[in-house]
Formats: structure tokens, C-alpha cells, sequence
């Protein structure tokens, strides 16, 4: 029974996970908070992963009761997210990795969310919206690959969000789009947004450019609250994400929808998704916050699938690049 340690930190989260055949052992997280109205930079979030890094490492093992001996492979993010944070976790785990003496699989932080979804919910073969900070696809599986069907063309949904929220200076604490789904509850104005769905592709940063104007204009004025502004917001890119979701779920024939990536933990989305679902007669799928946000698990359960299958990163190929495609991995676990 193969125990594999996975770490993450693609991003402004930290995470240091363990997974046995499909039990998640021990999935510790710290997050990098900046103060509202500012985001996060590669830089000083690599710094804050740096200095929690090896506590987490410690308190993964021991909260999964096992030690380095019984560790049989170190999987790492490889990509794609910011540079500076990414080095920061492989250098970390490429070190565990000699010292320890193990092999070491670099993952797809994609195939992470994917594979962790799979894991929790069960799941057989869905067609996955996968919604986070930094990426926005509706993906599905098809001959050894995650095929992308549809995805953003310019900035994440996440990032939208995230960025919205500095104009209105919310708190990051715990996450700016959690603050902005409670604020977005007590929302009574639908304020017209543009919607921009081409295709099967989605565009965000022509809706957050109109609705920072619309913002500063129509709160001096009083047309409308933050809370208006938080639930139009939401209801508009969400409305777009179930669009592409449904019409990939048309192509494929598929009866399962699958929801990953933090912005997945949103309920007002789940619930959307859900009516979608319901419609057509398909079952939807999804996670708390504990494995769709950014977590050290999923990279060990991806990890846990490739070791299985026999993959190993060799240690001249253990790099890191912010550039890493969801369709760029063959995927030899699954049939
Ligand atoms: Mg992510």
C-alpha cells in the first residue's frame, strides 16, 4: 500500500498532503493573506511558503501517523502558477527526496484538482469545471488525455473576483471569494454586466474592466450597494460557466458534472451548476473547501495515480514551469 507526500504551492496557499490508497492521511494548508485592496506577489509568497514549509512537512507526518521511512514517493506541483512560489516547494521537495532516499513524480497542478474531485466524490467519468484564481477550463476525459473543451481567453474567474474585491477593498481573510459570496447574499439589484461567452470559451476581463467603472460611478451615486454589486457579479460569470459546462455535457453525452478549484467551494455556483444538472437529468459533484482550494492531497493523489502507473520524475527533469497545460499529461491510470 504505496503512501505518497505531496506538496503544493502554485499560489498564495501552501500544502503539504498525505494520501494510501485513496485515504487521505494528513492535508495541513497555510495561506498567505495580504491586507484588503492588495493581491499577492510571487515574490513575497514565495518567502511566506518558505518559512512554514518544513513546520507543514512535520505536521503532515506526524498528523498521519507515519515517518519518513514509510513515505514511498515525494510528488511535487510542477506547474503551471507563479514561478517564485513554485521553485520554492520543489526545491523543498526534490531535498526531502534525496535525503530521504525516494522517488519523486513532478504533477500537473490540473490533474491535482481532477484527480483529488475524483477521489471525494466518486465520480466515474464527469466533465469537469474546473474554476480557480488562476484558471478557468471545462475539461473531459477522452483517450488518455484531459481534453479542454472551453476555457477562459484571458484572465481567471478566480482572478476576476480576486481583483473586484480590491476595488472594494474586502478581506482577503479567508479568501476574497468567500467574502464577496456572503456579501453577494445580501445583493437585491441585478446590475446589467456584459456577458461574454464565444463559443465555448469565456472572456472576464472586459466584465471586470466595466464593472470597476461602474462601481466607482454608481456607489457615489447610490444606484447601488457593494452587496449588488458582489451578487450581480456572481450571477453573471456564473451564468456563463454553467453555459459552457451544459453545452460540453451536451457533446460528450455526459451525465456527470464534476466542480473543482476554489472558486468550486462557492455555493451560489454549486447551486447553479445544480439546476443545470437537474435539468438534464445528470448528477453534479463537488467539494468542500478542504480539497477544492489549492491543498498538498490532491498533488499526493495525482502523485498516488502516476507512481501506481509507474511514472518517476528523473531529478534533471525535476523543475518547475508556470506554463503546463491540462492536455500536455498522458494520462496512463485510466482507461
Ligand atoms: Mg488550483
Amino acid at each position: 500500500m504505496p503512501a505518497v507526500l505531496g506538496f503544493e504551492g502554485s499560489a498564495n496557499k501552501i500544502g503539504v498532503g498525505v494520501v494510501r490508497d485513496g485515504t487521505v492521511l494528513a492535508n495541513p494548508r497555510r495561506t498567505y493573506v495580504t491586507p484588503p485592496g492588495t493581491g499577492f506577489l510571487p515574490g513575497d509568497t514565495a518567502r511566506h511558503h518558505r518559512a512554514v514549509i518544513l513546520d507543514l512537512l512535520e505536521e503532515a507526518l506526524t498528523e498521519a501517523g507515519l515517518t519518513s521511512q514509510d513515505i514511498d514517493c515525494i510528488a511535487y506541483t510542477k506547474g503551471p502558477g507563479m514561478g517564485a512560489p513554485l521553485v520554492s516547494v520543489a526545491v523543498v521537495a526534490r531535498t526531502v527526496a534525496q535525503l530521504w532516499n525516494k522517488p519523486l513524480l513532478g504533477v500537473n497542478h490540473c490533474i491535482g484538482h481532477i484527480e483529488m474531485g475524483r477521489l471525494i466524490t466518486g465520480a466515474t467519468s464527469p466533465t469537469v469545471l474546473y474554476v480557480s484564481g488562476g484558471n478557468t477550463q471545462v475539461i473531459a476525459y477522452s483517450e488518455h488525455r484531459y481534453r479542454i473543451f472551453g476555457e477562459t481567453i484571458d484572465i481567471a474567474v478566480g482572478n476576476c473576483l480576486d481583483r473586484f474585491a480590491r476595488v472594494l477593498k474586502i478581506s482577503n481573510d479567508p479568501s476574497p471569494g468567500y467574502n464577496i459570496e456572503q456579501m453577494a447574499k445580501r445583493g437585491k439589484k441585478l446590475v446589467e454586466l456584459p456577458y461574454t461567452v464565444k463559443g465555448m470559451d469565456v472572456s472576464f476581463s472586459g466584465i471586470l474592466s466595466f464593472i470597476e467603472d461602474a462601481a466607482q460611478r454608481m456607489l457615489a451615486t447610490g444606484e447601488c450597494t457593494p452587496e449588488d454589486l458582489c451578487f450581480s457579479l456572481q450571477e453573471t460569470v456564473f451564468a456563463m460557466l454553467v453555459e459552457i459546462t451544459e453545452r460540453a455535457m451536451a457533446h460528450c453525452g455526459s451525465q456527470e458534472a464534476l466542480i473543482v478549484g476554489g472558486v468550486g467551494c462557492n455555493l451560489r455556483l454549486q447551486e447553479m451548476m445544480e439546476t443545470m444538472c437537474q435539468e438534464r437529468g445528470a448528477r453534479l459533484f463537488a467539494t468542500d473547501e478542504r480539497f477544492c482550494i489549492d491543498n498538498g492531497a490532491m498533488i499526493a493523489q495525482a502523485g498516488w495515480e502516476m507512481f501506481q502507473a509507474g511514472h518517476r520524475t528523473p531529478l534533471s527533469d525535476s523543475g518547475i514551469t508556470q506554463r503546463y497545460r491540462t492536455d500536455e499529461v498522458e494520462v496512463t491510470w485510466r482507461d
